[in-house]
């Protein structure tokens, strides 16, 4: 699945969310999160984020591959 990481903290846009076609954004306080058993990693999302947070989780840059646990954490259990 894709993962959003730090640079979503306190970014206000959800172009995202918008465009995703299975809806698997989850918002929280601070940023959004993706729901690790709903992506179908269909990349529609990763050119919207305006501010590059999107990232399939193979890979995300080593400095974040903390929010791979935390987007699966934040989102909600099915
Ligand atoms: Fe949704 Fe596709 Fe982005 Fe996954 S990769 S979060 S399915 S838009």
């Amino acid at each position: 699945p894709h993962v959003v990481t730090q640079p979503c903290f306190n970014c206000k846009y959800t172009d995202c969310v918008v465009v995703c076609p299975v809806e698997c954004f989850y918002e929280g306080e601070k940023m959004l999160y993706i729901h690790p058993d709903e992506c179908i990693d269909c990349e529609a999302c990763v050119p919207e984020c305006p501010v590059e947070a999107i990232y399939h989780e193979d890979n995300v840059p080593d400095e974040w591959k903390d929010f791979i646990a935390l987007n699966a954490e934040m989102s909600p259990q099915s």
